[in-house]
């Protein structure tokens, strides 16, 4: 059967059932050994080419020999430790992914205190089960550091064999129907320009293809929601790897993310912090736990933030200098920032001063920002010069004794042409008024980052 003029995401049963006889002729005494639906996924990852797909079948098999995957606890099942928090399904009791649990792999703990979250959380109104992320609080440096493509990519395997082999059948019994792709939600609260580098951007490469190769079709829907203007850039990369039919199962969605989802997902399913109505009160995180949030919550701060501080009695100012050898000729030079306090509200100011120039001009006049409530976050267009980024207690109620801590981030991104650049520039530590206690600012991390891909 030729592939040319057919729509693969939306075969008729003729179609189907023609490019599955002919697949089965070719697989000959093989051929009972697998089921149609199995064998339509490989037929559509390769355009309906029955050789081709032979060809996929049998490398997805040796894989499966190779890497002892048969041979691998499959979570969830016979008391193995689910590796993914889990809500709603009948085959496994909701469980968060607990790390105190016999048998956990050492290098997974490392990797989940790096997790922004995730859940499989319910289904959608197909009955496809529905896995959300919380992409945007990934700690890209410390995944970096801490875990291995190889761990990562075992984990991932891990929670494929789960969603398929357990969610998936449940799914199917509960629909009437085959369900045997998932729906994924990103949501990228608090993602910034310092998560987005080629080393998280290749991580995200190495699922993806592997998912291309051993587990193709298995993405249903993905939405990308809550997307700060910066991931545009980032998707200009990410979108050349994957395939035209991949594209068009993914929507990238605005402020108008929630309609969205609502179409695809009943609200009682769908976390109220994606504009549903479901909290999961009755387990520890709610909808989707998040290590992040947990350590944010438990000290105040986290870790995904370049620089922790304190303000004492006084201000606390940065200082970035954007030279004008770097955004001459680019085609847009942006200053990115992020920041948030324990406690109180602050004010926030951004002045700038040009060159050789001691006047400063007030780019961003002094306003109180509700930091303590939700990170505050936002990008510029900038010129040559020097940007001071100024923030100040609130008056009254404040003593030297009680200090507001403050996590930011600050980077400057240049983009000339094609590519896509974080760059670094320089940190000058404001003068400090007499009596300011501890305002030692500590490099937290410094603009790696990660979209991981399940
Ligand atoms: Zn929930």
């Amino acid at each position: 059967m030729s592939a040319s003029k057919i729509d693969l995401n939306n075969l008729t049963d003729d179609q189907k059932t023609q490019a599955i006889k002919e697949f089965r002729a070719l697989l000959g005494s093989e051929s009972p050994k697998h089921d149609d639906n199995t064998l339509l996924r490989f037929l559509i990852a390769r355009q309906l080419n029955a050789q081709k797909a032979h060809e996929m079948l049998n490398g997805y098999f040796e894989w499966r020999e190779k890497e002892g995957i048969d041979r691998l606890p499959v979570p969830g099942v016979n008391g193995n430790p689910v590796m993914q928090n889990v809500r709603g399904f009948r085959s496994v009791p909701d469980a968060n992914w607990d790390m105190s649990v016999e048998g956990m792999p050492e290098d997974f703990k490392k990797f989940y205190s790096c997790m922004g979250g995730g859940c499989f959380h319910k289904v959608d109104k197909e009955g496809t089960p529905v896995f959300i992320e919380r992409t945007g609080y990934h700690d890209v440096k410390g995944l970096a550091v801490k875990c291995s493509p190889a761990v990562m990519l075992d984990w991932h395997i891990r929670n494929n064999e789960f969603v398929f082999n357990v969610l998936m059948p449940e799914c199917t019994q509960r629909a009437g129907k085959t369900i045997e792709k998932h729906t994924v939600i990103f949501d990228c609260t608090g993602l910034g320009i310092w998560q987005f580098d080629m080393t998280g951007l290749n991580l995200l490469r190495a699922v993806s293809d592997l998912d291309s190769r051993v587990y193709p079709e298995r993405l249903g829907k993905l939405f990308i929601v809550n997307t700060p203007g910066i991931f545009a850039r980032a998707w200009n990369i990410i979108k050349r790897w994957l395939d035209k039919r991949i594209l068009e199962k993914i929507f990238i969605c605005g402020s108008d993310y929630k309609d969205v989802l609502l179409q695809h997902v009943d609200a009682e399913n769908l976390p109220d912090f994606l504009g549903g109505k479901c909290t999961c009160s009755h387990m520890p995180g709610g909808c989707v736990p998040s290590p992040y949030l947990e350590s944010r919550n438990a000290k105040g701060a986290g870790d995904n933030f370049q620089f922790s501080t304190s303000l004492g009695s006084s201000s606390h100012e940065y200082e970035i200098t954007v030279p004008k050898e770097e955004v001459e000729g680019a085609s847009q030079a942006k200053l990115f920032y992020k920041f948030r306090t324990t406690k109180r509200a602050v004010h926030f100011e951004i002045r700038h001063r040009k060159e050789d120039c001691a006047d400063e001009r007030v780019i961003v006049p002094s306003t109180s920002r509700d930091s303590h409530k939700e990170i505050v976050q936002s990008d510029m267009n900038v010129e040559p010069g020097t940007y001071v980024f100024s923030w100040q207690k609130p008056a009254g109620g404040f003593s030297l004794f009680n200090s507001l801590a403050l996590d930011y981030s600050i980077d400057l991104t240049v983009e000339d042409g094609e590519e896509f650049v974080t760059e670094h520039v320089t940190v000058h530590e404001a003068d400090e008024k007499p009596g300011s206690d501890s305002d030692d600012v500590v490099e937290t991390a410094e603009g790696v980052g990660r979209l991981s891909v399940s």
